[in-house]
């Protein structure tokens, strides 16, 4: 019999995809890595579990005890996947403006979700930040992750993704890029990668347009998990080539794109690396390998990137571009 233990064993280990419509034009081989294929349906299963494991080792997390952190998406739920096999309560907190869907998602993983006003300051003590602060410290046996400042974020990228990265293509791969939200990704698949090919691989980040890794200052921007208005200590600024800023647009209109023309239904920051990608991928030479991350899948916007008039709202929609439907033909 072939099976899997348990689901925590699915983590890791996703595969490669080349790119082949998106690319029209361009020489170097680029190929994608599938994160949303992991079992929480997100790169963020990798964290969870090594963040977890060494909480453990350290005695920070007991028998019993609870996961408090503030998220609202992919690491609350691959932290609720490990605490189930584990044994652990997780409480997770997130602003109000986080959509219905996505905490029933946490829900049904058997999460408790702590929904706080958005409308505050940070410094109010109702802010999301504060009552996890609170939560953690009055909950017995609560340990919180803090992906943004935990080493094993990044050490966990260190150990598979970047491993993955250098067997899956026989240590050919010339460009690794990947977008930078907490920057565990990039700091730590790009170390790994950049120390096994003696700093032959280029790494290069994607940013969204406003975010603090690419010169900005924090103004709003719509791509959702990447980009800060801080530098998070999981990042390490000695990795990174080069920062690649991506418009709100160019991230959206490719993300739409690769699920029209690569049946990629992926996130909106897959849509940003990707678009890196291939601007990085067009001043390559022609047996260059070019190799984008692409974090999770679409389902979780349905009603943003994939719904025309939220497109249209803002202002994303080449109005009278649009392909004709069988509508306009009757
Ligand atoms: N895309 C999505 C959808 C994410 O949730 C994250 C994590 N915040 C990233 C990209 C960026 O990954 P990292 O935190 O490792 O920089």
């Amino acid at each position: 019999m072939r099976y899997y233990d348990n689901v925590v064993e699915l983590i890791g280990n996703t595969p490669l995809v080349k790119l082949r419509n998106v690319t029209a034009g361009i020489q170097a081989l680029v190929l994608a890595k599938i994160e949303y294929l992991n079992p929480g349906g997100s790169v963020k299963d990798r964290i969870a579990l090594k963040m977890v494991e060494e909480a453990e080792k350290a005695g920070l997390l007991q028998a019993g005890g609870t996961i408090v952190e503030p998220t609202s998406g992919n690491t609350g739920v691959g932290l609720a996947l490990v605490a189930q096999l584990r044994g652990y309560r997780c409480v997770f907190v997130c602003p109000d403006k986080v959509s219905q869907d996505k905490q029933d998602v946490l829900r049904a993983y058997g999460a408790e979700v702590v929904v706080c006003p958005t409308a505050v300051a940070p410094e109010d003590p109702r802010s999301y930040y504060n009552v996890s602060d609170r939560l953690a410290r009055e909950i017995p046996g609560a340990w919180k992750p803090n992906q943004y400042a935990n080493l094993a974020n990044p050490r966990s990228h260190y150990e598979t993704t970047g491993p993955e990265l250098w067997e899956q293509t026989e240590g050919r791969i010339t460009h690794f890029v990947a977008g930078v939200g907490t920057g565990g990704t990039i700091s730590g698949a790009g170390r790994y990668l950049k120390e096994v090919s003696g700093g032959a691989v280029r790494v290069i980040g994607a940013d969204p347009e406003g975010s603090v890794y690419s010169g900005g200052t924090g103004r709003p921007y719509l791509v959702e998990g990447v980009g800060e208005d801080f530098w998070p200590e999981t990042y390490d600024r000695t990795i990174c080539d080069e920062i690649v800023k991506v418009s709100d647009k160019a991230s959206f209109d490719l993300t739409r794109r690769l699920a029209r023309e690569e049946g990629l239904l992926v996130g909106g920051s897959c849509g940003m690396a990707a678009q890196a990608a291939l601007e990085v991928a067009s001043r390559a030479k022609p047996d260059d390998v070019v190799v984008v991350l692409l974090p999770d899948g679409g389902r979780g916007y349905l009603s943003k990137i994939f719904n025309d008039e939220w497109m249209a709202r803002y202002g994303f929609l080449d109005t009278g571009n649009e392909e004709p439907t069988v509508l306009d033909a009757l």
